[in-house]
């Protein structure tokens, strides 16, 4: 009895609590639950490859997805004050973000980044859903600003991916206050002429809603993602009407005029690629195009009059060398 107690079951339960392991690799489709595995579905950009759900995306695992061969480099953003209303409601403030730091990895809910998509140069910043729900603080104002700032000394489109809860409750007015000033952000853009697009995911509410997702020249959502300002419960008690079907969901706001595209993940960089490139009146994307095509023609002409050709490259080459 003792010895098949004190050794055989630890050894056993050991075993056991091993292979539960393994489980973690799967991930529940919230949408159709099919489980699907985790590698396949971040090969897939984290939608579901049973029913399309687009699940939520990090802005780290997005940029590189976007950016060429996945390189960006981050844009530096101005550090606010530190819980500047000594906040505490179950927790301190402070606690609060850095346990969110230790989840997610990042320092704060907006990462902003430069690089090229498609040999586009732009600027983009996206918002991180996992970090306290997105939620617009004084970081992610001072975030988005730094990103367009960077857009106009660069001169290159912005582009944001948001998606939020709202305003940081932690933060009271001081959150709120973000909403004119990345208004204010996007005039400056506005004035330099500079195209703004915001890709609205899944869940993009209240005070983003209210300030910088809809203020972009071109509008764009991801499939079935949720848009709006208040919850739809508020809306139903306020109003005592019943909503219709797919009320707040993108398609639906498609249909009624609030964005311009509702475009999936994977045609996402094709799409923006060729909206940036229009706005700035650069040539249209090369897509799918082998390199050089022009050097190809050029090859064979020397071949026939050698000698001369020959003489005349020998003589232009020290030319070259003296004007430099
Ligand atoms: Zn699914």
């Amino acid at each position: 009895m003792n010895w098949i107690s004190n050794y055989v079951r630890p050894k056993i339960n050991s075993l056991f609590s091993r292979r539960e392991v393994p489980e973690n690799l799967w991930k529940k489709c919230p949408e159709c639950g099919s489980m699907l595995f985790h590698r396949e579905l971040s090969d897939n950009l984290n939608v579901c490859t049973s029913c399309d759900h687009h699940m939520q995306l990090t802005p780290r695992e997005r940029f590189t997805a976007l950016f060429d061969g996945g390189i960006f480099t981050e844009v530096k953003v101005p550090e606010p004050v530190a819980d500047p209303l000594q906040f505490r409601d179950q927790k301190r403030y402070p606690d609060r973000l850095k346990a969110a730091q230790r989840a997610t990895g990042e320092h704060e809910a907006m990462l902003v980044a430069e690089g090229e998509m498609g040999r586009t140069p732009v600027v983009a910043a996206a918002q991180d859903f996992s970090f306290i729900g997105g939620s617009m603080s004084m970081y992610v104002g001072n975030a988005f600003i730094a990103g367009a700032e960077r857009a106009v000394k660069l001169k290159r489109p912005y582009i944001v991916f948001s998606a939020a809860g709202g305003a940081r409750m932690q933060e009271g007015i001081l959150a709120l206050m973000q909403m004119p000033r990345t208004t204010v952000a996007i005039q400056m853009l506005k004035e330099a002429g500079l195209p703004y697009i915001v890709v609205l995911t899944h869940p993009t509410t209240g005070g983003v809603t209210a300030s910088y997702a809809m203020l972009g020249d071109i509008h764009i959502a991801e499939p079935n993602a949720l848009i709006g300002f208040a919850g739809t419960r508020v809306i139903e008690q306020t109003i005592r009407e019943q909503l219709p079907e797919g009320f707040q969901r993108a398609e639906y706001l498609l249909d009624h005029g609030m964005l311009d595209r509702v475009t999936h993940r994977k045609k996402m960089k094709e799409e923006l690629v060729s909206l940036c490139r229009m706005l700035m009146k650069m040539e249209p994307p090369v897509v799918g195009d082998l390199p050089a095509p022009p050097s190809e023609p050029e090859l064979p002409a020397p071949a026939q009059p050698e000698p001369s050709q020959a003489a005349a490259g020998d003589e232009a080459a020290p030319m070259e060398e003296q004007k430099k």
